[in-house]
């Protein structure tokens, strides 16, 4: 209540534009919005000569904005010290990239001051050795200071203003010099965590990752005055020329992840040429940094970035549409971008309260961003390599089906050999014109039947099966119907043989044999009839009508003695056969035992 009566006689005076009457009761306050602000172009005025200046203006809003502008700013107000007691304070400009701030101070009692600042002078020329430009201004008791700010810079003309008791700036650096660290902690980890698995894995993402990481952290870190503070705090010429170069680095690496990460390259002609564009623009940003005018190159990567980062979110919106799963993450990842943008807009506008947690919103959203694309990279990449481990599977399940069928050929190659390999040996022991047992084979039948026969003292029978006139049979109808002849000669033998062992063979032109083991003479002519009687009576077909033929058979069964004597079982046969020949032919004549 004492307050507010002492107060009375200043809160009725008109408080004019142009003047901020010091609250000693508030941690901070906006002087911004009760200035008068002109503009000298030609740059060349000082103090004395602005304050003649017709045109002064009040300042729209709580936050001076000018845009970009090559003119140098004025800013005037008059800080009133209603109160007995001298107030002390610190006047914060929290924008770190201005160029070139001056501060006159002129109080209504005590020496003026003036202060130069602007990050065209190194680091250490600060009155305070801080991120943004500091300057304590003493107000005497019931006294004023006049506050002249004279601000010339490439950037755009924002000069952000708070008058602070030291204790409350205090107070408030320590919380957003915690948030920064946090912001900046997390950003560093990530881009190592990043860097070391892409050295690991060589997956080509993780490096535009890294890349976009590191470039938007200079870029921030340079916006917020930190790396000038920190990293070049005597480079005022790089500190200008980070800025594009970070930023152009960050919408560079920013691209060509958004492009690998979505797969952008498929979605279309309009999308291709878009990014070639964006990528070409921020590569040329990078060179501009270091060749043209600082306004002119932040344009135009300010411009691209405008241009490409909606372009690329309409993409992501695009390829979740489309149902492509990491684009969802892409987006998500963005959106809290856009909303820390939009806390910080209504903020600045004074359209939500301010609090820690605004102030916070634009470092929480871009390292949750961060911390989300990250974590999409890494269940892409993963997803990846299952693909191609599926991949990889799936080849070597073709493979194995593929030795499996090559084995079934394989085997049934080899039992197509083996089937063939029988054959060939059929071949090579029948005779090709009548399928009966060839002379080779027979020979050794012979052999074998003569040796069983000696073991175990059977008799062993054998014929000779000659047909009769047969010369006159080709004469007479010809070769072809000889052959038929032969053939049908073979066959009736064959089929009236009775037991399995009995063995017919062709010896010779019109002359057969067959082996009858375990046969008595007896034995020997029943067999021989019935072959000769089974053949008279077959009719051959002839080229002139059916006609028939005879056979004369000489026969012998005997006990064979020696190994050798299947030579002379044929000799013996052959004198019989002589003799059913001499006898009348068509007849059967049999020896039993051998000849000597
Ligand atoms: P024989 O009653 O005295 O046995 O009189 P043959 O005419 O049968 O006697 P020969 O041994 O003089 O004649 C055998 C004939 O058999 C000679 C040949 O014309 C015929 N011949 C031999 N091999 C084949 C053959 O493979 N095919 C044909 N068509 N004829 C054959
Ligand atoms: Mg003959
Ligand atoms: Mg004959």
């Amino acid at each position: 209540m004492m307050l507010a009566l002492l107060l009375l006689p200043w809160l009725a005076l008109p408080v004019t534009a142009g003047t901020l009457l010091v609250d000693p009761a508030a941690a901070r306050q906006s002087p911004g919005g009760s200035m008068d602000y002109v503009a000298d172009p030609g740059r060349q005025l000082g103090p004395a000569e602005i304050r003649r200046l017709p045109g002064w203006l009040p300042v729209k809003g709580e936050n001076p904005n000018f845009g970009y502008s090559h003119s140098a700013m004025w800013l005037h107000s008059r800080l009133i010290n209603a109160s007995p007691v001298p107030q002390t304070r610190l006047l914060e400009i929290g924008y770190p990239v201005l160029d070139n701030v001056q501060v006159w101070l002129t109080p209504s009692s005590g020496p003026p001051r003036h202060w130069q600042m602007g990050d065209k002078l190194p680091f250490t020329a600060r009155p305070f050795l801080h991120r943004h430009f500091l300057t304590p201004v003493d107000i005497p008791a019931h006294g004023s200071v006049d506050l002249l700010i004279r601000v010339e810079t490439g950037s755009s003309v924002q000069v952000p203003l708070t008058l602070w008791q030291p204790e409350a700036f205090r107070l408030y650096d320590e919380r957003t010099s915690l948030i920064l660290g946090l912001y900046f902690g997390i950003m560093l980890s990530m881009l190592l965590y990043n860097g070391f698995l892409y050295i690991s894995l060589r997956e080509r993402q993780y490096a535009w990752y890294v890349g976009y990481v590191a470039a938007l952290t200079v870029f921030l870190a340079s916006l917020d005055g930190l790396a000038f503070q920190y990293l070049w705090p005597m480079a005022t010429v790089w500190n200008d020329q980070v800025l594009v170069f970070s930023l152009a680095l960050t919408l560079f690496f920013g691209t060509l992840f958004a492009t690998n990460f979505l797969h952008m390259d498929l979605s279309g002609r309009l999308a291709n040429s878009a990014i070639r564009l964006t990528l070409i623009t921020s590569l040329f940003g990078t060179v501009s940094a270091f060749l043209l005018d600082y306004t002119l190159a932040i344009h135009l990567m300010e411009a691209c970035g405008v241009f490409c980062m909606p372009a690329i979110l309409c993409f992501a919106v695009y390829r979740a549409w489309q149902g492509y799963k990491p684009a969802r993450f892409y987006i998500a990842a963005w959106s809290f971008v856009l909303l820390s943008g939009i806390v910080l807009a209504l903020d600045k506008y004074g359209l939500i309260p301010h609090s820690a947690l605004t102030e916070a919103a634009v470092p929480v959203g871009s390292a949750m961003q961060i911390l989300l694309l990250s974590f999409a990279l890494a269940d892409r990449v993963q997803q990846e390599r299952s693909l191609r481990e599926q991949a990889r599977v799936d080849m070597l399940h073709m493979q194995q089906q593929a030795n499996t069928v090559l084995e079934r050929r394989v085997q049934e190659r080899t039992v197509e050999l083996m089937e063939a390999n029988l054959r060939l040996q059929e071949l090579t022991v029948t005779d090709a014109l009548t399928g009966v047992y060839n002379r080779r084979h027979f020979d050794e039948a012979l052999r074998q039947e003569v040796k069983r026969a000696l073991r175990t003292g059977d008799n062993l029978g054998l014929l000779i099966i000659d047909a009769d006139h047969f010369k006159a049979v080709n004469d007479t109808w010809g070769h072809q119907t000889g052959d038929l002849c032969l053939q049908i000669i073979a066959r009736v033998l064959q089929e009236n043989l009775q037991r399995e062992c009995d063995r017919v063979a062709r010896y010779g032109g019109e002359e057969f044999c067959i082996v009858l083991p375990t046969t008595s003479p007896e034995g020997v002519r029943h067999v021989a009839e019935t072959l000769r009687r089974a053949l008279e009576q077959t009719a051959v077909p002839g080229p002139k009508g059916d006609f028939r033929i005879t056979v004369s058979i000489g026969a012998v069964s005997a006990v064979p003695q020696h190994p050798e004597d299947g030579v002379r079982l044929l000799a013996t046969a052959d004198a019989a056969l002589y003799m059913a020949k001499e006898s009348g032919r068509n007849r059967v004549s049999v020896r039993d035992g051998l000849d000597a």
